[in-house]
């Protein structure tokens, strides 16, 4: 099989949670053959969602990349989770795809999490299609999302398609096929072949008008990129499709428009046309900026590679997968060639690793390859050390790429292993699983002799306990989890720390003075200094000073939780001579760093999280009187016919168990979406609990 540049597609399938990614997933593997059976959602039996903890809870957690070949092209497709406690497997996968299919649900438009999901791929410039699923549904609404793509998200959609009919089939005029605005004909797909077989018929007589509105409206929408097709329009001459398709192309590939499509993935409606879609309008490799990163060799020197073969290679881990072969490295490739049995450098950790092996991963069947080109999406065993996020390039040519920013966890549990023999095992799974998921923290409270593993949310905690459980039979004792506190000051303040101590006949001492001042960007403490010095005992002073106030920073201030929404700055002061040497200076920095809290007062802070419940209008008296009683604030309600959608600002403290309460309060039909927005004080009762 071939696989030139230009016939790549890398690309994922994003969306808030139930809006049907899965679905969509299982029906495009099924009808590219990549996979031999339908799989589905409700029946645990999909393929992407292999993990079985994933099957058991009809959620992608794990994104997996599988490959296929529709017509002209070859697909890598990143499975990417919809839930936030994931959002960091949304933000790797975005980091390595070329473009996304963005999947709305036609009923509940554009939810929270679609709104999140976009402004991450806005921030890594993904190119994006619309697919409009469940037309199928009762309440299914395509221009109300169409609009609300336009104004919630802010972007630019153009309607390439409209359905035929709308809602389920006991209704007057069921949702029974798309009809293509380009080539302006109905598709529909026949029940019987679970929708393998695509007729193109006439567009029904009642629907012509409607459907030459919308193409003249999608044709207009194009004028401002083209000057040929504004013509054509302008003249009312016939304007080719090839025309149509090449502009719109290039308006998406420059984020310039949405091209939007519709369907219903359960009843097998509109996939393959998403899949022309995907290979008409979506960028190729060949069509991304060349990649910038740093050249390791030199300090602040830019390297860039461009998309192409004959370029030094380069490429990014974005995923790592536990496997009984030997852990499996997924690796986007940006430059250059991977050739199976190399070696490859890893910059960041200044270490060669071997590249073994080379795999092209299907969903359900892996094919080994002997080499891997720029653009493409491959398999690597062989890395022991690399972790999410690192570079793997040709050492003679060098290139560090931008790393993968993660969020803070806000949640945290302690594990405690019953025998000596499990502590040793749970630290080296705990180690495994960190590397495999960068969101994830572990470590051991040596006072307590607990583990504390720290995450994103109740769920990917949740996820993480039955994995230590059940996959690793580990014999621990796993406490409630709780929210991961910060502190802060609430005003300004200086002092100067010191240290006089006789020890052994000698005096040590040393100085240090601070400043401490609140800051409002919800970040870990900034520590500086504007000292400078030219002479080198001085200098490494007050770098031991500064990486001292920035250990306490981060292991906690007077209330054991480390420093939030400040700056610490190490204010210049005379040095004694001769120039202290590390230890006083650093008991002079912990003095200074107790005082100066200590006359700034210190502030609890929680979590807090932006939360969305999208509620049907019975239960909607009773959803918000719930999120009262969780201290949450309601910062707007927004009515969209039967259903109301509510977004709050909750501490998360008190958000815990929110999934189970939300169903039993709205009987199973409310859903809900929440993620870290920002830390805020504690109030009393939380900070006396806490203390
Ligand atoms: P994901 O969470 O985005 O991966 O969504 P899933 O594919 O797991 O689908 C969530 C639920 O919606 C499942 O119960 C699916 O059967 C259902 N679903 C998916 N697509 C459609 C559709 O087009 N119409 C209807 N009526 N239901 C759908
Ligand atoms: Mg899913």
């Amino acid at each position: 099989m071939t696989r030139t540049l230009e016939s790549l597609r890398n690309i994922g399938i994003i969306a808030h949670i139930d809006a049907g990614k899965t679905t969509v997933t299982e029906r495009m593997l099924y009808y590219t053959k990549a996979s031999h059976k339908m799989g589905d959602v409700d029946k645990g039996t999909t393929v992407t969602d292999f993990d079985p903890e994933e099957q058991q809870r009809g959620i992608t957690i794990y994104s997996a990349c599988v490959s296929f070949r529709w017509k002209d092209v070859n697909v890598n497709l990143i499975d990417t989770p919809g839930h936030v406690d994931f959002t960091a497997e949304v933000e790797r996968s975005l980091r390595v795809l070329d473009g996304g299919v963005v999947v709305f649900s036609a009923r509940e438009g554009v939810e929270a999490q679609s709104e999140t999901v976009w402004r991450q791929a806005d921030k890594y410039g993904v190119p994006r299609l619309a697919f409009i699923n469940k037309m199928d549904r009762e309440g299914a609404d395509f221009s109300g999302t169409l609009d609300e793509i336009r104004k919630r998200l802010g972007a630019n959609p153009v309607a390439i398609q409209i359905p035929c009919g709308v809602g389920p089939p006991h209704v007057a005029n069921p949702f029974r096929g798309v009809i293509d605005l380009i080539e302006m004909r109905l598709l529909r797909f026949t029940p019987e072949s679970q929708g393998s077989e695509v007729i193109a018929d006439d567009i029904p007589p009642e629907m012509h008008d409607e459907a030459e509105l919308w193409r003249e409206q999608m044709l207009g929408q194009l004028f401002d990129y083209s000057n040929e097709l504004a013509e054509l329009v302008l003249e009312e001459s016939p304007v080719p499709t090839e025309l149509i398709r090449r502009v719109l192309r290039e308006a998406t590939v420059q984020r310039m428009i949405v091209p939007v499509m519709c369907g219903s993935a359960l009843d097998h409606i509109g996939i393959q046309p998403l899949l022309d879609g995907v290979m008409y309008y979506l960028p190729s490799p060949a069509d991304m900026p060349p990649v910038e990163g740093l050249d390791p060799r030199k300090t602040e020197t830019k390297a860039v590679r461009k998309p192409n073969v004959d370029e030094p290679f380069s490429g990014l881990v974005f995923k790592i997968l536990a496997d009984k072969h030997g852990d499996l490295y997924y690796v986007r490739i940006y430059s250059g060639r991977l050739k199976a049995n190399s070696r490859v450098f890893n910059p960041g950790k200044d270490k060669k690793e071997n590249a073994a092996q080379l795999w092209h991963i299907q969903a359900d069947r892996r094919e080994q390859v002997p080499l891997a080109e720029a653009g493409d999406i491959v398999g690597v065993i062989g890395p022991r050390i690399s972790v999410t996020g690192d570079t793997l390039c040709d050492s003679a040519e060098p290139i560090l790429l931008e790393s993968i920013q993660f969020p803070e966890t806000v949640i945290s549990m302690a594990i405690e292993p019953e025998t000596s023999l499990e502590r040793k095992k749970l630290g080296e799974v705990l180690e495994m699983m960190k590397r495999q998921d960068p969101t994830f923290r572990a470590h051991e409270n040596e006072e307590t002799g607990q583990t504390i593993i720290s995450g994103m949310g109740e769920l990917h905690l949740e996820v993480i306990k039955h994995r230590l459980l059940r996959d690793f039979n580990l014999d621990v004792r796993v406490h409630q989890p709780r929210v991961s506190y910060k502190e802060t000051v609430s005003a300004s303040a200086e002092a100067v720390g010191k240290c006089n101590r006789q020890i052994g006949g000698a005096t040590l001492f040393a100085e240090a003075k601070v400043r401490v001042t609140p800051r409002d960007d919800n970040k870990p403490a900034h520590v500086f200094t504007n000292w400078f010095s030219e002479a080198a005992p001085a200098r490494n002073a007050i770098a031991t000073l500064l990486s001292s106030l920035k250990e306490h920073a981060e292991g906690g201030g007077l209330l054991g939780c480390p420093l939030w929404n400040c700056s610490i700055e190490l204010l210049e002061y005379p040095l004694p001579e001769p120039i202290p040497t590390e230890v006083p200076l650093r008991i002079a920095a912990a003095d200074a760093f107790n005082r100066v809290l200590e006359a700034a007062g210190v502030v609890l802070l929680e979590p807090i999280m932006a939360v969305e419940v999208t509620t049907p209008d019975d239960h909607l008296g009773d959803v918000i009187n719930d999120l009262q009683q969780r201290r949450a604030i309601i910062t707007s309600t927004q009515n969209r016919g039967v259903i109301t959608v509510v977004d709050a600002e909750a501490p998360l403290a008190a958000m815990f168990g929110y999934s189970m309460a939300v169903r039993s309060l709205s009987q199973g039909r409310a859903s809900f979406s929440m993620e870290p927005l920002k830390y805020g004080p504690a109030p009393a009762e939380v900070r006396e609990g806490f203390l």
